[in-house]
């Protein structure tokens, strides 16, 4: 197929949900939107049960269940929303949220209440205008993050037209995109979208959003290279997913994949309390020892930052266990990454 695949119908056809469940997928259908790119359906072995790259994108009827710590809105962007497509969380960047439409749709998404066909939709162009002029007016934004939705969906056309208000900003210095396009459309990274991209004048960042190392195929690896090579700087960032990644073998993998390809791993995120996601969901001891265990086993080019959005809008925090413990004496007690113990400073 060569168009993305969207209802429970095509799901059924293309072998991955069995015709029983077509109901159930129906019935999940109604709130949550579904899209498999070709690209994504290329990289699923529809013949493994427990595939990770169709247990991404493959609904499931796991995902009828809401548990009452879950929240339409986990990270809390509304209560950081001054005008519609912003979230000013932080003093020195903001969020631009253009667009809520994605070419895959995640089942674990954080933001599933707001995206797809049901969700915020794309800003008018009024409304663009008016979100950009909030960053004009604030001096203090720095950056600003556009993610969404993904951004790269917007033809190159708009994209310029974006890029081009924004770099009227002069206090406005990183511009950067949250995206799965290189991995899920990566046709799109062409040389109109990156002269579009480029066309800000400013410091452009990517960051890529991918959880298992099969998403870094050669088509993927190509397009990433294709921003890189032209000068955009490219970041990862990963959601740590019971049953997708959460092994030390996978995702020593994914870390150092993304350092041979010049993206330097970032964000580790510990799943959101998204409704309808608690499958996916591993504990905190779980991803701190995960996270541990990268320490010793990997460079420290290919250590992500582990961490969790504090629910209600409070902002993301650090959460890798701590090497270091106060003894009380004015010294410290420091764990190295076989475990061992040494006080700091050391016995004279
Ligand atoms: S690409 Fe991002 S915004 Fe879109 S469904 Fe996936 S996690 Fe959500």
């Amino acid at each position: 197929m060569n168009r993305p695949i969207r209802t429970p119908q095509e799901l059924a056809e293309a072998g991955y949900i069995e015709a029983a469940q077509i109901d159930d997928i129906a019935r999940v259908a109604e709130r949550y939107a579904i899209a498999i790119s070709p690209a994504v359906a290329a990289m699923i072995d529809p013949t493994a049960p427990d595939d990770p790259i169709a247990r991404q994108f493959v609904p499931s009827a796991a995902e009828l269940v809401t548990t009452p710590l879950e929240r339409d809105d986990p990270i809390g962007d509304l209560t950081h929303s001054p005008v519609e497509g912003i979230v000013h969380r932080y003093p020195d960047r903001v969020l631009l949220k253009a667009v809520h439409v994605c070419p895959v749709y995640c089942r674990f998404c954080f933001r599933r209440e707001m995206v797809g066909p049901q969700g915020l939709g794309t800003l008018t162009p009024e409304a663009l205008d008016k979100a950009i002029a909030y960053i004009a007016e604030h001096k203090e934004i720095w950056e600003v993050i556009l993610t969404g939705g993904d951004p790269l969906v917007l033809s190159p056309r708009r994209l310029g037209e974006m890029m081009e208000k924004l770099a009227r900003i002069d206090h406005l210095k990183i511009v950067r995109f949250h995206s799965r396009v290189p991995a899920v459309e990566p046709d799109r990274i062409d040389d109109a979208l990156i002269a579009a991209l480029k066309s800000c004048g400013k410091t452009v960042y990517v960051a890529l959003h991918a959880n298992h190392p099969r998403e870094l195929n050669a088509a993927t690896r190509a397009a990433c290279a294709r921003l890189i090579d032209a000068g955009i700087a490219m970041i990862s960032q990963t959601v740590l997913l019971n049953g997708i990644n959460n092994d030390p073998d996978t995702l020593a993998e994914l870390m150092r994949t993304f350092v041979e390809m010049r993206i330097r791993p970032y964000y580790l995120h510990h799943p959101d309390l998204a409704p309808g996601t608690s499958h996916f969901r591993v504990s905190i001891e779980e991803g701190q020892q995960l996270v541990a265990g990268l320490r010793g086993r990997i460079s420290g080019l290919c250590q992500p930052v582990y961490i969790l959005d504090i629910p209600g809008g409070y902002g993301k925090a650090e959460i890798r266990p701590t090497s270091i413990e106060a003894r009380g004496d004015g010294c410290f007690t420091i764990r190295d990454f076989r475990g061992g113990e040494h006080r700091y400073p050391p016995e004279a």
